[in-house]
């Protein structure tokens, strides 16, 4: 069916995926007339953001979904992180966290992506000042002084609007129109992902393992089965994706080993190439880039929505209440506010990616060191835990970005 489109908005957030939903949720109240424009129906199957990809929440992330009115999903569906243990095949570095010794409840909370789309979209729904347009694919922009006008690619009416949000993802169609450049880098390595069930309970552990070929997380999932995130060389990649389930089942076992027991069972295998996408500028004329439309990152440090999601949460707090949301100095107190915190996170999560897919003896020596010093020493296990839940360095200096 198609949408209804109306002919004005204040704010118009094209991508309704995880961050585009989330910052429809944050401007609930706000007095503005705001519209989610979505490509995708959400009961498609091939969306490409409410898929089978297992998520990290870190707590931040989880009070600030709370206050989107998704807490009983996250407390339904979203499995604590109460140890995390890293460790490097082959090799003589381990890290082992308990959130009991850090004063903590837990660390994190796994959830599947759709679980949690289905959740947000809910919310969006129910709410009659939102206006969820889809399936819409934008596909022109004309810049007027007042206003910007969106013209899409399955619907002959445009939408005017004070406001535009890209949150479109990686390949943003909202940030090619407005010509902002973007730096890219490829890892040249593919993120494959399925469920696991193995033979032993994994007692609220999130595994981190490094392997020759790149990072291996086993994520605690419910009815004891674990998310696989497995990174390999993109060649490797294709050769995984054609085993049949007991060849697949041998190479996950061999890589992890034996800590959960034998792998037992095995979902359907999904994948995806990795890269490192950032606008070198977030905002133009009454436009502003969140989530990964402005940056997107690899997944080692499981940061990606987190950070999207403190955009989010950040921008409907400069824009609500704004008689005019789309003012150029709104839009730069915005940005400046997520400067430290955007930056910080690519970097670590960049040289994270660098440093753990670098099969040199120099490099492994490193890791393995990194790893012990992080098991004995615990200002260093103090600052892994920090970042692992989303707190960067200014937190530990007292500086806090959060919003
Ligand atoms: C393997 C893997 C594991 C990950 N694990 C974690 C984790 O543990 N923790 C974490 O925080 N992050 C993780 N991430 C990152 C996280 O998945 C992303 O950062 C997040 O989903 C990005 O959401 P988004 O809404 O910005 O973009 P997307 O999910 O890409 O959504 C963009 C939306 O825009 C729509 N769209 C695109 N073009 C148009 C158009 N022209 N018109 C209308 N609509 C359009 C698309 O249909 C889509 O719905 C992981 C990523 C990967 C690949």
């Amino acid at each position: 069916m198609s949408p209804v489109i109306p002919d004005r908005l204040d704010i118009a957030i094209v991508g309704g995926g995880l961050v585009g939903a989330s910052l429809a949720l944050a401007l609930r109240g706000s007095g503005l007339q705001v519209g989610v424009i979505e490509a995708f129906t959400p009961s498609a199957p091939d969306h490409p953001g409410y898929d089978d990809r297992t998520l990290v929440l870190n707590p931040v992330s989880c009070n600030i979904l709370e206050q989107l009115g998704i807490g009983a999903a996250l407390q339904q569906y979203g499995v604590p992180i109460q140890t995390i243990h890293v460790s490097d095949r082959g090799r003589f570095g381990r890290a082992v966290l308990h959130a009991r010794q850090h004063g903590l409840e837990w660390f994190g909370r796994v959830i599947e992506a759709w679980r949690l789309g289905q959740a947000l979209l809910q919310q969006v729904q129910q709410d009659q000042q939102l206006h969820w347009l889809s399936p819409l694919r934008l596909e022109q922009l004309q810049l007027c002084e007042d206003s910007i006008r969106l013209q899409f690619e399955n619907a002959g009416q445009a939408i005017t609007t004070r406001l535009l949000v890209g949150a479109d993802g990686a390949d943003s169609r909202v940030r090619e129109l407005l010509a902002l450049p973007a730096r890219r880098h490829d890892y040249q390595q593919t993120a494959i992902i399925c469920n696991a069930t193995p033979s032993r309970a994994h007692a609220g552990t999130a595994y981190e393992r490094f392997t020759e070929t790149g990072p291996l997380a086993l994520l605690p999932q419910a009815r004891q089965r674990v998310g696989v995130v497995w990174t390999v060389t993109s060649q490797q990649a294709d050769a995984l994706l054609a085993a049949d389930n007991a060849a697949f089942l041998a190479g996950l076992q061999h890589r992890f080993g034996y800590r959960l027991g034998h792998f037992q069972r095995v979902g359907k295998r999904a994948s995806y190439p990795l890269q490192l996408v950032r606008a070198e500028r977030n905002t133009a004329h009454r436009s502003v880039l969140i989530g990964n439309a402005s940056h997107t990152i690899h997944p080692i440090s499981a940061q990606g929505f987190n950070l999207g999601l403190r955009d989010a949460a950040a921008l409907a707090g400069h824009v609500s209440g704004a008689t005019d949301p789309g003012q150029a100095a709104l839009l730069e107190a915005y940005q400046q506010q997520r400067q430290s915190d955007q930056d910080d996170t690519i970097r670590y999560t960049d040289n994270l990616a660098r440093l753990y897919s670098n099969t040199s003896s120099t490099g492994r020596l490193l890791r393995s060191a990194g790893l012990l010093a992080h098991q004995w020493l615990p200002a260093l296990q103090r600052r892994l835990v920090l970042n692992a839940m989303g707190y960067r360095d200014a937190v530990l200096s007292g500086k806090d970005h959060v919003h």
